[in-house]
């Protein structure tokens, strides 16, 4: 036995072997180890005194949720049956490994969540050209895209992140290469020169000692989250090379889809593509050991067709989880109102990768427009939903042969809501609404079929019989009737049986060891008739049979067991004509997930009151009272709407300060969400907005840490920004907030500042961008760079505490009440006292600079002068009004040297410790070699 699992493990490398026998699922030798520790199980061992071989084992009633637990944490589970009946022959069963769940390739429902898709993902490469596809196996949704050139390997790293393949495919040949060209760590294989990564970081990746050893084996055995994921939380799964040939891949495409060329799916010279997509296939295929034909079409997409988030900005935006963690609120919670599980997942998907196409965005929000403006079949709408059932996933699970009775029923009971449904849309002058009415199909066939074949109420399984409706099949029929007339004379025997021997609680009972038999109490046992057969002995009872019971008996069994037989067969059948029509199903249940997701979007616009956003091709981007949708949803306290306008020119940087804890995350987070809504098809927080279709947004926000991967602080925040610096477009959005506040102040101050002048500045770069600052000294940047402009979030202080208005304004903030923020932090008294003090001390440093200045300038009279010209300090862009060239320089003269005495300010803090190392020294008492190191290094640290 050991030696045929020896076999069956050789042939499914990368997996744990569930090795059945009898009622368990044993695993043996390192699997034994892993299984005993993942899933805290006893270890124990076979041949405990010879050689002994470790070994655990689970039962197979309850094996799903083990083999769960274990794909969940990144493993592949081999299941192997026994495939012929034990005790029949001597020999060893035969026993063959009849499906393999891996992480990227789950189907039974204890492995899905209801709203999200679970993908298998392939990445192959020929130097030059890239190649991913994605495949929903549940669903049998499958895409496939390439990509060429600089920033391939970001981009096809961007729609991994997209996607979040919990499992990963790629050519052996080609570890290093894409683990280099994916990590995500290495810029200039993100950004190198041409093409992928150069073939020199390979040595890079070559394993050294005490590192894992090479693929494929063992590393496939390490769950995500190990050091191989590559950040992507996906199980690495390296396949042979020969799988990936594009003549295999490509006439396995071609057999799926019943084709003679590929042209039709756009995959005309996309060989890359090709390979992915049909490496991917032939793997889902070999792990569930069939054909998988409701994988109907594939999708050729390319990273121009949908806005793109990436991960961070996913994260830090909080679109479909929040950074705190489950309890928090994300942006989906708020806009999720789909009532089916297709319907949410199609939710989240346009949420992840919203449209580009103004045509689109206009269709949906057409749809979502009429929705919102009929209440009363917006709710009837919504109540037919609630009756269909996941019909992607159930054909899925049809057509791979899993199905259950209960399947078929809730697949035609679902069915029979689209009447309704079509009647209910009919009047309603949306194009994308007719559209999706058009394509839903009742599937009158199917609907017949089922109600014809499968009974109202099966059972969970089809061992447990009466799956199949009276009336179908005649052999079926008659069987039954057989078991019941059996089990009729049977029960006709009980009544016989007690009369003549005159035992008044004689009883006839069945069970799953002795069949029928005759029970007679203890105390009866002396009337027992001579020809009994006694079987059984109780405490106090005794079990009999005649030879006329175990007539009758084999006739019930072997009825039953016909039946159960029959019934297989029969259900099979009927599933098998469902699943030719897989194409319609699919079809009609895409239509009714985009029918959910819009009323969805409809409803919560009319519950939130939300504004149909107006799109438009040209740079504005204007939100009027715009909202933070989580915040509003969730906050107690009344939310402060504001206002935001950019555009490509005069607008497009805007220098945003204020106090920490005001806001200014908020605007900035809220007006990313809001064109994400507004490009989703969705209405949005505002009383209204003017939005340009975004081709990217990007987000610096906050110096978290990326402990989890491993990298510093100020590391991830500088990788950010530079993948934002080299990709973004002047149609993209780009957040940062608090940039450069992961190191040294000078530092930060001085990349934040640089970083600010060359998205403004840059040709190819300029987008329209928030900055969020507590650096004061970048409110200046507005005063210099014609596209910047500055706002402030305003708080007030009352009675001595400052109040946070949280209200957007132009201008600079003039005091950033971080002192005040500390104290309602519960900083203790004597800290603060301190802080206010050396701030005090601080800002009258800064004003002796300026009489300093100003004396040496000869010129006193700036501030009254510019003030009377009405040139408040506050609102530096309203230098531009007045039209008196000599208040005009003045003020400049005065902005200038209120720049440098900023600067000035901090920087001679720092030079003050120079200063102060010279005191100290005493010139007479050092070298000439000494003194000249002493003023080299006085020369470093100056500033
Ligand atoms: P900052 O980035 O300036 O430190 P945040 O944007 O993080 O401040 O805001 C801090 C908190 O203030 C938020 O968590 C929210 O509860 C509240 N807040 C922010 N903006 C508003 C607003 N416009 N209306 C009401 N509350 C707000």
């Amino acid at each position: 036995m050991l030696r045929q699992y020896q076999e069956l493990k050789q042939q499914h490398p990368g997996t744990l072997l569930f090795f059945r026998l009898g009622d368990f699922y044993e695993l043996f030798f390192d699997d034994a180890v892993i299984g005993s520790r993942e899933l805290q199980i006893t270890l124990t061992a076979r041949h405990k005194e010879r050689d002994p071989v470790p070994m655990c084992g689970v039962p197979h009633h309850s094996a799903a949720n083990y083999i769960a637990r274990l794909v969940r944490k990144g493993y592949r589970v081999a299941i192997c049956e026994q495939t012929e009946e034990a005790g029949k022959t001597k020999k060893l069963v035969r026993r063959e490994v009849v499906r393999i769940v891996t992480p990227g390739t789950p189907i039974d429902p204890q492995l899905l969540e209801s709203r999200e898709s679970v993908y298998l993902a392939a990445v192959c490469s020929s130097g030059e050209t890239i190649g991913a596809a994605f495949l929903d196996i549940s669903t049998g949704e499958f895409r496939a895209t390439q990509e060429t050139g600089r920033d391939a390997w970001a981009r096809i790293r961007a729609d991994l992140e997209s996607y979040a393949p919990k499992e990963l495919l790629f050519p052996v040949s080609l570890a290093p290469l894409v683990k280099t060209g994916l990590s995500g760590k290495i810029q200039t294989a993100l950004f190198g020169s041409a093409g992928g990564p150069p073939a020199s970081l390979d040595q890079n990746q070559a394993p050294t000692a005490g590192e894992p050893p090479a693929l494929p084996v063992i590393e496939s055995q390490l769950p995500p989250g190990s050091s191989n994921d590559l950040g992507l939380g996906a199980t690495l799964t390296p396949l042979e090379d020969w799988k990936w040939q594009k003549e295999d891949c490509q006439g396995l495409l071609l057999e799926q889809f019943k084709v003679r060329s590929l042209e039709g799916y756009g995959l005309v010279r996309k060989d890359e593509a090709i390979r992915a997509a049909g490496a991917c296939l032939k793997y889902a295929q070999e792990t569930q050991r069939a054909a998988a034909a409701h994988v109907t079409d594939l999708v050729y997409f390319e990273p121009q067709d949908h806005l793109i988030l990436d991960s961070v900005t996913v994260r830090n935006l909080e679109l479909v989880e929040s950074l705190a963690g489950g309890s928090g609120r994300s942006l989906l919670q708020v806009i999720d109102q789909t009532v089916t599980g297709m319907g949410g997942r199609l939710l989240r998907a346009w949420l992840l990768r919203p449209c580009i196409r103004r045509g689109e965005v206009e269709a949906r929000l057409a749809a979502v427009g009429d929705l919102v403006a009929t209440q009363l079949t917006r709710d009837k709408l919504r109540t037919l939903l609630k009756g269909v059932s996941d019909l992607e996933r159930l054909a899925g699970r049809i057509s791979l042969g899993s199905a259950t009775p209960r399947d078929l029923v809730a697949l035609s009971r679902s069915l029979d809501q689209v009447p309704a449904i079509r009647e209910l849309l009919a009047p309603l002058p949306s194009t994308l609404l007719q559209v999706l009415v058009e394509n839903t199909d009742e599937l009158p066939d199917i609907r017949a079929l089922v109600a014809r074949a499968i009974s109202d109420d099966p059972p969970l399984k089809l061992s447990d019989g009466d799956v199949i409706r009276e009336g179908y099949s005649v052999e079926l029929d008659e069987l039954r009737s057989v078991s019941r007339n059996a089990k009729q004379i049977i029960a006709t025997l009980e009544a016989t049986e007690r009369t003549r021997s005159g035992i008044s609680n004689l009883r006839i009972r069945f069970n799953g060891v002795f069949g029928y038999y005759i029970e007679v109490s203890k105390a009866n046992s002396a009337r027992v008739p001579a020809e009994y057969e006694r079987r059984q002995t109780l405490a106090n009872a005794e079990r009999f049979t005649t030879a006329e019971l175990r007539d009758w008996e084999k006739k019930v069994l072997g009825a039953e067991e016909r039946i159960i037989q029959l019934e297989t067969e029969l259900f099979t059948a009927v599933c098998r004509q469902v699943a030719a029509e897989t194409k319609r199903i699919q079809t009609t249940a895409r239509a009714l997930a985009a029918l959910d997701a819009l009323s969805s979007a409809a409803e919560t616009s009319a519950r939130q009151r939300y504004a149909r956003p107006l799109m438009h091709d040209s740079d504005e981007l204007e939100i009027v009272q715009g909202r933070h949708p989580v915040i509003e949803a969730f906050s107690e306290q009344r939310f402060v709407p504001n206002s935001v306008y950019l555009n490509n020119s005069t607008d497009r940087l805007l220098i945003i300060t204020g106090p920490n804890m005001g806001g200014k995350s908020t605007v900035l987070r809220q007006t990313a969400i809001i064109c994400i809504l507004a490009q989703m098809g969705c209405f949005v927080p505002a009383e209204r907005a003017r939005l340009p279709l975004l081709d990217r947004v990007w987000t610096r926000v906050g110096a978290s840490d990326d402990l989890a991967r491993g990298r510093s602080t100020f590391m991830v925040e500088m990788t950010e920004t530079a993948a934002i610096l080299h990709s973004a477009t002047p149609r993209s959005l780009v957040l940062l907030d608090e940039i450069g506040r992961g190191t040294a102040t000078f530092d930060g101050l001085s990349i934040a500042w640089a970083v600010a002048e060359y998205l403004h500045d840059s040709a190819d770069h300029a987008a329209k961008t928030l900055f969020a600052t507590h650096y004061h000294e970048l409110t200046e940047l507005a005063e210099r760079l014609p596209g910047a402009q500055n706002y402030q979030i305003t708080a007030t202080e009352r009675e001595g505490e400052v109040v946070f208005l949280h209200r957007l304004e132009r201008g600079r903030a003039s005091k950033s009440y971080g002192i005040e923020v500390a104290r309602l932090a519960g900083l203790p008294p004597p800290v603060l006292a301190n802080a206010r003090e050396v701030l005090a001390r601080l800002e009258r440093y800064e004003l002796d600079v300026f009489a300093e200045e100003d004396e040496a300038l000869g010129t006193t009279e700036p501030k009254a002068a510019a003030l009377a010209a009405g040139i408040s300090e506050s609102t530096p862009e309203s230098t531009t009004s007045p039209a008196n060239d000599d208040v005009l320089a003045v003020a400049a003269r005065r902005a200038g040297r209120k720049r440098a005495a900023a600067q000035s300010s901090l920087f001679d803090l720092a030079n003050e410790r120079v200063v102060s190392e010279l005191r100290s020294t005493d010139p007479d008492k050092l070298s000439p070699d000494e003194a000249k190191a002493l003023l080299k290094k006085l020369r470093e640290r100056s500033l």
